[in-house]
């Protein structure tokens, strides 16, 4: 179709699209997901050994309901001793059965939390519900499927690692210390728990501190699973525990995923120890999209890309870069979408952005969408009702943005997208890794040969094309750059858990 017909119907489109959002205004009736399948004890102690345990520090904190800030539980606070504990449960689970163990036996625990995690996936998707603020409908159709597709997907490789990496030799590392952030606690769990496991590592898990219910009920799991004692023990704290996790001297392998400040910090820690070391973290990923693009779709992309778990996600298409010949009806048919997005109680089913994680999360994105403000972008918020307690902000974006502008080059972490135009394919690609991150991007065209220009000159570890946010357990995940290095996930997911006869370094 020539350019300018499609011009002309795209803008058609467009102003249909925004009289039709006005000619239909509907509300949604409240669907709430019952709370009851889920029991909150009064406290939770550490899971060392195979059993809960009081922490040797005698310290406690609350964790608690975003979307109410009430509290729920306490929870352990793990101390040096505490993590000693768990770390030598780990390695004489390790000495003792998990490393000689069969990787045909190894599976059959996999198998076993896969298919409790889906008997029990609607208490975990509630309980991640109320103690992160995600969207019941996002804990329901993504991370609890998604984390039990994991233990599936793992459990098949632990039998089959010499056809893996043929005549290679690979073997366990021993005891992995991993350390998990607050925005998809279950799924890291699992994307951490998995391949370590299949490998045949014993682990020690650090969740995060405002998010460890999921975790420590996965703990009740794994002790229904009958794995044997110490083969995951998980240690609830702050950063204080997590930093002694990784720098645990019987520690040998250290996973973790969070910002790129701490992921820093652990990379000094660990240098010169012998540790292996995977990082995955923070992203500021560019979600680009050409004038031939099929720009409803790419409008469900862009809201999935950046307003997905209140856009908590490392990988979230943060920065949009649209061509400019398109600008004006993409931006129109987002700003129509925007405002049909509902925010709001995470138990509602129909709730699109939930609350966010924290009091501390929701000061550092005010702090810089403020930032966005000052620096002369030009802000737009969909109107929409708040809830009086609890921590909230609603789906913004930015357009007006610069390069420059610290929205354009900071990990916000919260649901605000900020817009960017280009010209030309090569300048689409260069203002893309205009960025010290190197996580993800998305494309959006109908050409197929423009995909491949794009994909293999973007520095980023994934790339979706003409879709965004896909995860599957086969298929690898990792940064560049300031985004670290390491592959979770697929076959590359297993190699930070082995060591080689040939690396020389087996003994
Ligand atoms: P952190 O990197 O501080 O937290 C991630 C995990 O590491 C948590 O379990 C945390 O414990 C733990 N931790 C903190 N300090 C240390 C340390 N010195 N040694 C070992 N472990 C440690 O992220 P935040 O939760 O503070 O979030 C800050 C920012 O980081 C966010 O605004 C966002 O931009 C980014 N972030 C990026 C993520 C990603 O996946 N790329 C995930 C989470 C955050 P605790 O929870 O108690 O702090």
């Amino acid at each position: 179709m020539p350019k300018r017909k499609r011009d002309d119907l795209e803008r058609r489109d467009a102003t249909a699209s925004s009289a039709l959002a006005e000619r239909t205004p509907f509300a949604y009736a409240t669907a709430p997901e019952s709370s009851e399948i889920v029991r909150i004890e009064d406290k939770y102690g550490l899971f060392i050994g195979g059993d809960f345990v009081e922490p040797k520090s005698g310290r406690w904190f609350d964790t608690i309901n975003p979307a109410t800030e009430e509290p729920l539980a306490e929870v352990a606070e793990a101390g040096p001793e505490d993590v000693d504990l768990a770390v030598t449960a780990a390695r004489d689970a390790w000495d003792g059965t998990w490393s000689d163990l069969p990787g045909r036996e190894r599976a059959k625990y996999l198998y076993r939390i896969a298919r409790q995690l889906q008997e029990r996936s609607r208490e975990f998707a509630v309980l991640e519900t109320i103690d992160g603020g995600k969207p019941i409908k996002e804990s329901r159709d993504v991370d609890v499927p998604l984390a039990a597709a994991h233990f599936f997907y793992y459990a098949g490789w632990a039998d089959k690692l010499d056809y893996a990496f043929p005549g290679r030799l690979p073997r366990p590392l021993g005891v992995a210390g991993q350390v998990i952030p607050w925005n998809f606690p279950l799924l890291m769990a699992a994307w951490k728990l998995a391949p370590a496991l299949a490998t045949g590592n014993t682990v020690v898990l650090k969740p995060a501190e405002t998010t460890p219910l999921t975790a420590l009920l996965l703990a009740e799991v794994i002790r229904e699973a009958d794995l044997p004692p110490g083969v995951v023990n998980i240690v609830t704290g702050a950063g204080e525990t997590g930093a002694n996790v990784v720098t645990h001297q019987a520690v040998d392998k250290v996973a973790f995923t969070g910002s790129t400040e701490v992921g820093k910090s652990i990379q000094r820690a660990v240098a010169g120890t012998g540790k292996h070391l995977t990082l995955e973290l923070g992203g500021k990923a560019a979600n680009i999209v050409f004038e031939d693009a099929a720009l409803d779709q790419a409008v469900e992309g862009i809201v999935n890309g950046i307003y997905f778990n209140q856009g908590h996600v490392c990988c979230a298409g943060s920065r949009l870069l649209v061509q400019e010949s398109v600008f004006e009806p993409l931006l129109e048919r987002l700003k129509d979408r925007l405002a049909t997005l509902r925010v709001g109680d995470p138990l509602d089913k129909n709730t699109d952005i939930g609350a966010i994680n924290s009091k501390a999360q929701l000061s550092k994105i005010e702090e810089l969408v403020e930032s966005g403000v000052e620096e002369g972008a030009e802000i737009y918020q969909p109107a929409c009702d708040l809830p009086d307690r609890g921590y909230w902000f609603r789906p913004t974006l930015f357009t007006g943005v610069a390069q420059s502008h610290r929205i354009a080059r900071e990990e916000i972490f919260g649901p605000v997208l900020s817009v960017l135009t280009f010209r030309t394919p090569e300048e689409a690609l260069e203002k893309a890794n205009n960025t010290p991150y190197g996580l993800s991007a998305g494309v959006w065209t109908e050409k197929g040969s423009r995909i491949l220009w794009m994909t293999s000159r973007l520095r980023a570890g994934v790339i979706w094309a003409n879709t965004y946010n896909r995860f599957d357990p086969s298929s690898p995940f990792g940064g560049y750059k300031e985004s670290g290095f390491g592959r979770e996930g697929g076959l590359h997911g297993l190699e930070p858990y082995l060591e080689f006869e040939e690396d020389g370094r087996a003994g």
